[in-house]
């Protein structure tokens, strides 16, 4: 089993100091070492075979750098990396491979640049969603090498810090069968774990039992962290758990589900239910419980 969830992974070195210093920024992002992952229409650029996130050099981007456009990212591979967020006007960087959606990324690129790319989307988007502050209504402009954004109104100043949304997803289980559901939206037979928001003045382990109950109408007692992962679509961070279940009787009392069954380990290895695509936390999850009946 890999050791990360997909996007996870810290392979980025952040730079927390750097990016708080103006003038190794200023050299950082002039120099031959600096590479530049371009966030075009919510995509990012791969190319080659097999597929690589390609890093460009500031010649190849230089047209494209505006004045609030390029974001720090830290160093990768020892190298400072930089996100820019190109216009969606433009038809850009042909010459260097193509711009692909990131679930799609997500099951091609090695784990480290499947991070860097994840990162550097979320950030792009976030700043797109982010010109005003919402105090004072002024314009808002990226600070700390583009980490956050500060209010230009000095009788304010407010600091924004880029958004990240926990949401819990939780296999249910009662030792034999587990509990998985399916949205009318999905595609025919697949099942999943259950998902949903943490929702403010909640501890995530409340926000396990709720959600399953709204969803399933399923009580669940004894609650275990599993793992997380970044899920930038846009923003949520997916905090993934195994519970217990109390109750078995499903009651869909949200209708946020159309379905919500108990499978065995054996039907999950069927054909039916399809599980969860494979670079999500909820086929991890699913597997690890799979492998838990194995002893
Ligand atoms: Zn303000």
């Amino acid at each position: 089993m890999e050791n990360h969830n997909v996007f996870a992974g810290a392979f980025v070195d952040r730079g927390g100091d750097r990016r708080k210093d103006p003038e190794w920024l200023n050299e950082a992002v002039v120099s031959k070492e600096a590479r530049f992952v371009p966030v075009w229409k919510e995509r990012c650029l791969v190319g080659g075979d097999p597929l690589h996130a390609v890093r460009l050099k500031r010649a190849d981007i230089e047209t494209f750098i505006g004045d609030h456009n390029v974001i720090f990212l830290g160093l990768f591979r020892n190298q400072p990396v930089f996100a820019i967020a190109i216009d969606a006007d433009e038809q850009p960087l042909e010459a260097f491979g193509s711009f692909e959606g990131l679930r799609f990324l997500g099951t091609r690129l090695p784990l480290d640049e499947a991070n860097l790319v994840a990162h550097a989307r979320a950030l792009v988007l976030w700043h797109e969603s982010q010109s005003f502050c919402a105090i004072c209504g002024s314009p808002a402009l990226p600070d700390a090498g583009g980490n956050m954004r500060r209010c230009s109104n000095s009788d304010c100043s407010r600091g924004i810090f880029p958004r990240t949304d926990p949401a819990v997803i939780v296999l249910v289980h009662d030792g034999e069968r587990c509990l998985l559901g399916r949205q009318a939206s999905w595609p025919k037979d697949r099942y999943s774990t259950i998902a949903g928001f943490v929702e403010p003045g909640e501890s995530l382990e409340d926000a396990v039992r709720r959600e399953v109950y709204e969803e399933t109408n399923v009580r669940v007692g004894a609650v275990h962290y599993h793992s997380s992962q970044p899920w930038p679509f846009p923003s949520a961070l997916m905090l993934g758990f195994i519970a217990e279940a109390t109750t078995r009787e499903i009651t869909l009392n949200d209708r946020e589900l159309e379905d919500a069954q108990w499978f065995t380990r054996e039907q999950l290895r069927s054909k039916f239910p399809k599980l969860p695509f494979r670079i999500s936390i909820a086929r991890r999850l699913v597997d690890h419980w799979i492998l838990l009946g194995e002893d």
